[in-house]
């Protein structure tokens, strides 16, 4: 036997690994599993493509799988594989010095404050050592393929680590590895057969070998009417990554039940995609749509999203690096080739791979959804009917994708009911239609009933009701659709382009009515001005095109803005309206003045704003009716 010590740095993690607190010690479990399925990829990769080790097929190669065997009373569990194996050397630079980079930088992240690393741990994953997590003792038997030799390497995580050959009956049969890990006091609690399995199930579920789990299971004996303990070798992991397999040999039921699985969901998904990437990326994918938008998608503590594994092995479920946050409705899989295991959540938000396999995930899942919208417009209402706003979302954050995210999104509009899309909308615009009119800030029925709209009315021209409330916030940063601008009729100077033929030319005996209505309402509007875009109605308030309207201001107050400044809004009059041309006509009465305050407040009143005076208000509008009656 030769004792050696360990690489400095392997003690320095060691040191750390028994003195700190672990965040999650159950990963050690998924190191091991995953060491064993990598042990057993090589050689069966090696068997594949090198004449020396062709021979060695029948020696478990056929049957590749990973054994647990748990040690209740001993504390202690068994790991073995019939993988590549190591000899001697292999077992020295292995497991006694730090090759792996995600070691490396696991060490090179290290602060000094026991608490931020031990969090580091249960991010990264330390490999083989974290075994030592567990246990106070680890002996590995190994043999390594194409060598007849078998030897021990055993340790107990704190000085160093012993070696030797083992002979005869201790020696290993065939190639392959074992570890004996006995349990420390922290490690105890996984001594159990129920515990193992749920951990194999929650990080190896889809390793693609079979993981066999013996242990002494309790079973009810009715004869007896006692609980009686029999030593059980049952198969704890599915054993197959579903979407490794080829989409022509997978069923419906199977896509069902795997997303039912991963979901907890009961009812099936609306659809699914599911892409194999090769080239330069090795990559899978296979993302679900749910029926139901959930009911948190809103909250902030939302938790849904894509499971990351990269061979096959459980690295994560925090949908933030993986898919953007306005498709986290999206659950499923990512399964990458190419990142390294350990990788951690820090390093995954600047990597590389990851965010070309998120760009190209973004792209398909969009395409995807433009063709059910061009080949199955039902499927798609339903689609809609649930993600709609979250599709919005996605206008006002992901610039790359926009103009595909215009084409997805769908709205109210005033030509038809139901929902329309912006290509129907482009394709009904009349001839000389300068640009999509749209009009925010009120509920559906308000928007309908908005005296903005009627110029539109009269010129038969569609307007799309923006009534979701993200929607001002949203389609203020989209001005265009392609090269149509979209304008809102409640901003700025909208109408212009639609001058009403009817509405008489300003004259400048409009003039002073204009001024005396300033004069009156002060500070309370910004400008009087006479409208163009108005049939029916003598007033309406309009913003400027850079400012929220008086709706959105309202709601950002009730959101806690508290101090917004508030920007008057400009008041326009309906020089052909009935109301209006009395006053033209009779410049000094002394109406004059009640009127412009009930033409500002009706205004605002249809625009969903609540009077700030509603007593004087109604005092008006009683005078005004005494009078008339
Ligand atoms: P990683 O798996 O990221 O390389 P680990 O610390 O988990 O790092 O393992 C270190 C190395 O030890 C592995 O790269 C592998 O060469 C070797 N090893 C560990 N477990 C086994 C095993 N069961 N069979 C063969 N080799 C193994
Ligand atoms: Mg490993």
């Amino acid at each position: 036997m030769s004792k050696r010590e360990f690489q400095t740095e392997v003690s320095q993690l060691l040191q750390l690994i028994v003195h700190s607190l672990y965040s999650h010690p159950e990963i050690f479990l998924r190191e091991l599993i995953s060491n064993s399925s990598d042990a057993l990829d090589k050689l069966r990769h090696l068997t594949l493509v090198e004449d020396k080790y062709k021979a060695l097929a029948g020696n478990g190669i056929d049957s590749p799988r990973i054994d647990l065997e748990l040690d209740e009373a001993a504390k202690t569990l068994t790991l073995s594989d019939t993988g590549i194996g190591m000899n001697e050397e292999d077992l020295v630079s292995h497991l006694g010095t730090i090759a792996r980079s995600g070691t490396k930088n696991f060490l090179a992240q290290l602060s000094g404050d026991a608490k931020k690393d031990s969090n580091l741990i249960g991010q990264f994953g330390v490999g083989f050592y974290s075994v030592f997590m567990v246990a106070d003792k680890v002996e590995v038997v190994s043999r390594k393929a194409g060598e007849d030799k078998t030897f021990k390497w055993t340790s107990d995580g704190k000085t160093g680590f012993d070696i030797e050959e083992v002979t005869g009956d201790a020696a290993r049969k065939s190639a392959g590895t074992s570890v004996l890990i006995h349990f420390n006091d922290e490690g105890a609690q996984y001594a159990n057969g129920w515990r193992l399995t749920e951990i194999v199930k929650k990080y190896s579920n889809h390793i693609a070998f079979p993981i066999f789990l013996t242990y002494d299971k309790s079973e009810w004996n009715g004869e007896k009417k006692e609980s009686i303990k029999t030593r059980t070798t049952e198969q704890v992991n599915a054993a197959s990554a579903m979407w490794q397999r080829s989409k022509s040999e997978l069923k419906d039921e199977d896509y069902t039940g795997f997303y039912k699985s991963i979901t907890g969901d009961w009812e099936d998904p609306l659809f699914w995609f599911h892409t194999r990437a090769e080239g330069t990326l090795e990559y899978t994918t296979l993302f679900y749509v749910p029926s139901k938008a959930p009911l948190d998608l809103y909250q902030a503590d939302y938790k849904g999203g894509v499971k990351l594994y990269v061979k096959r092995v459980f690295i994560m479920d925090d949908s933030k690096e993986l898919l953007p946050q306005y498709l986290r409705f999206v659950r499923g899989v990512i399964d990458s080739e190419d990142l390294p295991l350990n990788v951690s959540r820090e390093i995954l938000q600047q990597n590389k791979v990851l965010t070309s396999i998120k760009t190209a995930s973004v792209k398909k899942i969009l395409s995807e959804l433009k063709t059910i919208a061009a080949n199955d417009p039902e499927k798609y209402a339903k689609f809609i009917a649930e993600y709609n706003r979250p599709l919005k979302e996605g206008l006002y954050g992901d610039y790359a994708n926009r103009e595909t995210l215009l084409d997805l999104v769908r709205f109210k509009s005033t030509k038809v009911d139901g929902l329309t899309s912006l290509t129907d909308v482009k394709s009904r615009m009349k001839p000389d239609q300068k640009a999509i009119y749209t009009i925010t800030g009120g509920s559906e029925s308000m928007l309908r009933n908005s005296p903005l709209l009627e110029i539109y009315k009269k010129k038969d021209i569609e307007v799309l009701l923006l009534d979701d409330d993200i929607d001002e916030i949203v389609f203020s940063t989209v001005p265009k659709y392609g090269d149509i601008d979209l304008k809102a009729v409640n901003k700025g100077a909208a109408g212009d382009d639609l001058k009403d033929e009817t509405t008489p030319e300003l004259t400048e005996e409009l003039k002073p009515l204009l001024e005396k209505i300033k004069a009156t309402l002060g500070d309370a509007v910004k400008e009087v001005r006479a409208s163009s875009r108005l049939a029916d109605s003598p007033s309406v308030i309009v913003s400027d095109e850079d400012e929220p309207s008086a709706r959105m201001r309202q709601m950002m107050r009730a959101m806690g803005q508290k101090e917004m400044p508030e920007p008057e809004p400009t008041l326009e009059i309906n020089p052909g309206h009935e109301i209006v041309k009395k006053l033209l006509a009779d410049p000094g009465n002394a109406k004059v003045e009640d009127a412009a305050w009930l033409l500002f407040d009706q205004a605002l009143l249809l625009e969903g704003v609540p009077l700030k005076d509603p007593a004087t208000f109604v005092q008006r509008l009683n005078r005004v009716l005494n009078q008339s009656i």
